[in-house]
């Protein structure tokens, strides 16, 4: 790889040389960097800062956003059971906070993976739904009868009519955008002035990274903010969002997959993997309440 220079970044928050206290020292090579949704061995982060003024961790310095938009087109690790067991999650959550959902309701998700969720709105009969996706080899598994609905790029500027949709969702999705604020502009222009925006992501007060620190996945190069009921709070407000809940949440895991993430040392990991497989616990579904937050909010009607 060609030699990439690290660049500074802000609190999206408080903004430009706002002061920060370093919580991690860097931990990665650069030539090992990947970025696919899910991954097992190498554990990555770069240095990550809290800001002295909102608390908000994030990384800093990381490497340039060109570089880190090529890895997210080029890279998707799919593990499909695991990838199903959230969509189910993610559908429960949408039936649950999103109000008067009927067949006419407009629907756009950011980072829809391979449209599992999605396609699960498809059949309950909810017709006009749209998904954006970077990841080339996610959208190129996407299901047929979904595709024609989705945006295999970024988020971007003028790809849907301004106030068109009725709810917006993202799941797994924040903590890897690079510009927070200008993301939620977006989101908030195509989004119908008191209509909904639905997200899913890491809580980094949540009982995985308080107990484990920087061993936890929750810290990893593809987690550039790492946001907290407070820091959402304050980023969502400051780009016209009314939040109206954030709550943590129970996230279901494959047995395997929990087992992968956990910080233990690698021969141990693997026979008890292989212990798992042997008593079929491996497609197990168990759930914790120890990484996720669910966050709704609500366009500001002006
Ligand atoms: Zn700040």
């Amino acid at each position: 790889m060609e030699k990439i220079d690290l660049i500074k970044i802000d609190c999206p928050i408080c903004g430009i040389d706002t002061p920060y206290d370093v919580k991690y020292e860097a931990n990665f090579k650069l030539d090992e960097l990947d970025f696919a949704a899910k991954k097992t061995s190498k554990h990555m982060y770069f240095r990550n800062v809290k800001c002295k003024k909102c608390n908000l961790i994030y990384s800093n310095p990381i490497i340039p956003f060109e570089q880190i938009k090529k890895f997210y087109q080029a890279t998707y690790f799919l593990e499909l059971n695991q990838l199903e067991i959230m969509a189910n999650d993610y559908e429960k959550l949408f039936y649950k906070y999103i109000p008067n959902i009927s067949e006419n309701t407009n629907v756009l998700e950011v980072g829809c993976a391979n449209g599992l969720f999605l396609k699960r709105l498809q059949n309950r009969g909810i017709k006009n739904f749209k998904g954006i996706e970077p990841s080339r080899e996610a959208y190129s598994v996407t299901d047929n009868l979904i595709k024609p609905n989705i945006i295999n790029d970024f988020l971007g500027d003028n790809l849907f009519k301004d106030n068109s949709f009725d709810a917006v969702c993202s799941f797994q999705t924040f903590d890897h955008v690079l510009e927070p604020n200008d993301f939620l502009q977006k989101i908030n222009k195509y989004i119908k002035p008191g209509g909904y925006f639905l997200q899913v992501h890491h809580n980094v007060n949540s009982l995985l990274p308080t107990l484990l620190g920087s061993k936890a996945s929750t810290f990893d190069v593809e987690h550039i903010h790492l946001w907290s009921p407070k820091t959402m709070r304050l980023i969502l407000k400051k780009n016209g969002f009314e939040v109206i809940k954030i709550k943590n949440i129970s996230t279901g895991y494959l047995f395997e997959h929990a087992l992968e993430r956990l910080p233990l040392f690698t021969l141990l990991k693997k026979n008890l993997i292989k212990l798992s497989k042997w008593f079929k616990l491996n497609e197990l579904t168990i759930r914790f309440p120890i990484e996720n937050m669910v966050i709704v909010s609500q366009k500001k009607v002006v």
